[in-house]
């Protein structure tokens, strides 16, 4: 019996348990910190063996193949002799993939991932029969195990991207490619931008690969590379022959010769960066042969997805907007760009090496105030000052809501777009939006 042993007891982890065992493998779960009880209640279930709060070292480097989390970095002392011993490493999407026949579709990038992966997976529901998975909802391998659909739409980190060996999505999607989790990265920007383009390592001509040609580092990279993969790229700003653009006020996108055209004005997500997570998920529906009719009613209707550019509530005609997931620069920024009125802005946590040169534009010209909701705001009180009139600080969720309250007039907007990490006061971005939604239905 082959040893299957998956570091990390969370939801990647414990699907992956539970299809290592049903294929026949003798499985061990480790996970240095506390398993929830709710995982560790199906690995008690389904007798698989597991510790916590430790890593035994006995039991782990005598595995035939390693399952690692997403989250745990190589750079931990037991991952760092699991390398050295030459045991076999992967992540969940390639050990699964492994089991399923389904056609995949992955979508990665550095901001958009969760919203186009639902809007995707949203408009191939309609008319076929397809899962949703990766960083989201169910684990692919509790899935293919389960249920296994013959279609699976996968949001997919660079974390699971680091660790693939076969992968091969039918499909693949790159979003964009701005700097984060470099510290993941050795600081070094051309390994995190390698990992991203690791989606398309295995793709043949056969597969087909969809990216944002406006995006300069993945157009720099594609001009360095060759690559099998049939490119349908998408821009908000060039003509593109086999692809999508957009032309005037629609979006075009032709695929062999076949074309289809739809109205911006009826897309239910707002903002720029909303047209092209739209492009890309259309691309995929129009090349999985949706029919038109259903793609454009399905822009129109998709609920959009928590915590991203949400809209909560209007209160004496000032729109407050629940942006919790902006966790970093780039998906402030187009937050900021879509706002279309003077916008009280929350902003602030724990910075991750932010360069806000690039948000100076918005806020001269759209912010009128600043809340700044972290432990250090010392930062954020430097970059911009001077650029606004009022710029004050706070450390509670409830009390940046009731300042933002008094300063936001008829017409505007309050916006929480933190372009930071949430841990310094929050347990994670989920609890800081919720807190927010909170205290706003409180005021
Ligand atoms: P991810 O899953 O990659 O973190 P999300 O869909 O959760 O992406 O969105 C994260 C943040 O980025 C949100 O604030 C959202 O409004 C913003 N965003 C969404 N799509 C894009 C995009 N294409 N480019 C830049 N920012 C985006």
């Amino acid at each position: 019996m082959k040893r299957l042993v998956i570091l990390g007891g969370g939801e990647s982890g414990v699907g992956t348990a539970l299809l290592g065992k049903d294929r026949g493998y003798d499985v061990f779960v480790s996970d240095k910190g506390i398993i929830k009880e709710k995982y560790k209640k199906v690995l008690l279930h389904n007798e698989i063996e597991f510790e916590e709060g430790q890593h035994t070292e006995t039991k782990i480097l005598n595995a035939d193949l390693i399952m690692k989390s997403p989250g745990i970095p190589e750079k931990v002392a037991l991952v760092k002799q699991v390398r050295a011993n030459g045991i076999k490493v992967v992540s969940e999407i390639e050990f699964a993939s492994k089991y399923t026949e389904a056609t995949l579709i992955a979508i990665t990038g550095s901001n958009g991932k969760t919203t186009t992966a639902s809007l995707t997976h949203h408009l191939l529901k309609q008319e076929l029969d397809v899962g949703l998975a990766g960083n989201i909802g169910d684990s692919f391998a509790k899935q293919i195990l389960e249920k296994d659909f013959p279609n699976y739409v996968l949001e997919v980190s660079s974390f699971q991207l680091d660790d693939i060996i076969d992968f091969k999505p039918k499909i693949a999607i790159l979003l964009n490619i701005t700097p984060d989790h470099l510290d993941r990265y050795d600081c070094v920007f051309e390994n995190y931008i390698a990992s991203k383009f690791r989606i398309i390592d295995n793709q043949t001509k056969e597969d087909y690969f969809i990216y944002d040609a406006d995006d300069v580092v993945i157009e720099s990279w594609l001009k360095q590379h060759s690559i099998q993969s049939t490119l349908l790229p998408f821009s908000l700003t060039k003509q593109i022959e086999n692809g999508a653009y957009l032309d005037k006020d629609n979006i075009k996108i032709t695929i062999d010769n076949n074309q289809i055209i739809m109205p911006t004005a009826n897309l239910a997500l707002e903002g720029k960066h909303n047209i092209k997570n739209a492009m890309a998920a259309s691309t995929v529906a129009h090349l999985l042969r949706i029919r038109k009719q259903t793609i454009r009613e399905s822009l129109e209707n998709f609920q959009g997805v928590e915590h991203r550019l949400e809209h909560v509530l209007k209160i004496n005609k000032v729109q407050y907007i629940n942006d919790s997931k902006a966790t970093n620069v780039n998906a402030t920024y187009y937050a900021l760009e879509s706002m279309d009125a003077q916008t009280v802005w929350i902003v602030g946590g724990e910075d991750k090496g932010n360069d806000y040169n690039e948000l100076f534009q918005f806020v001269n010209e759209k912010v009128k105030a600043i809340i700044c909701l972290g432990v250090d705001n010392e930062k954020l009180m430097n970059s911009f000052g001077n650029m606004v009139d009022v710029i004050v600080e706070t450390q509670f969720m409830s009390e940046a809501v009731k300042i933002a309250y008094k300063i936001a007039d008829a017409g505007e907007n309050v916006l929480l777009s933190p372009a930071c990490a949430s841990f310094d006061l929050f347990e994670n971005y989920e609890d800081r939006g919720r807190q927010f939604k909170d205290a706003v239905r409180n005021l």
